[in-house]
């Protein structure tokens, strides 16, 4: 077996900047109080570790939680990273419909293109909610600027399960050259 160059080996980490109650699963059953607030502090330790290590990430974040905590975005851009966009509120891509998925998109630009200079290129649904019969999101998502879609996810509940697993493009826009647009 031919084994690989560890230096043309290149890794992507990818982090959903959200709360804990953000996620679905804890929409019926609370396991914090709703005042118990994480992302912040969360956060701002996982910049701590990537400095550290000199480590550059792409940061999905919610346009809600780059509203209540105003500075964020800003820290993780100063840092050298990516800010990409996780929607608004979290709730997910099928429930909003292509109306509120389009507000949500649009809203969560504004935001973080005011507070950081640039609108993400890139985007992730929350818990990967964009598969096989919604590809109205993905028609919108072009529409609105984005350049890539980090939704498709090859896990059993989420997702396409048939999906590819590497990287596969969806219209002939090129290849992503810019991780910003300027607000
Ligand atoms: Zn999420």
């Amino acid at each position: 077996m031919k084994r690989l160059d560890p230096e043309n080996v290149h890794n992507a980490l990818t982090i959903d900047v959200e709360d804990w109650y953000h996620v679905s699963n804890y929409e019926a059953k609370p396991v914090l109080p709703p005042e118990s607030r994480r992302v912040r502090q969360n956060v701002e330790r996982i910049l701590a570790i990537l400095a550290e290590y000199h480590i550059k990430a792409t940061f999905f974040m919610l346009g809600s939680v780059a509203e209540e905590e105003p500075t964020l975005a800003g820290d993780i851009v100063r840092d050298g990273h990516e800010i990409a966009s996780h929607g608004y509120s979290h709730t997910l891509v099928p429930r909003l419909g292509p109306n509120n998925f389009r507000d949500e998109i649009r809203r969560t630009a504004e935001v973080i293109g005011r507070q950081t200079g640039c609108k993400p290129v890139g985007f992730r649904a929350p818990q990967w909610s964009i598969g096989p019969g919604i590809s109205w999101a993905v028609d919108i998502l072009q529409e609105e600027g984005y350049l890539y879609d980090s939704s498709y996810n090859p896990l059993p509940f989420v997702g396409d399960r048939k999906g590819p697993r590497t990287p596969f493009a969806i219209a002939t826009t090129g290849a992503v050259l810019s991780r910003c647009r300027p607000w």
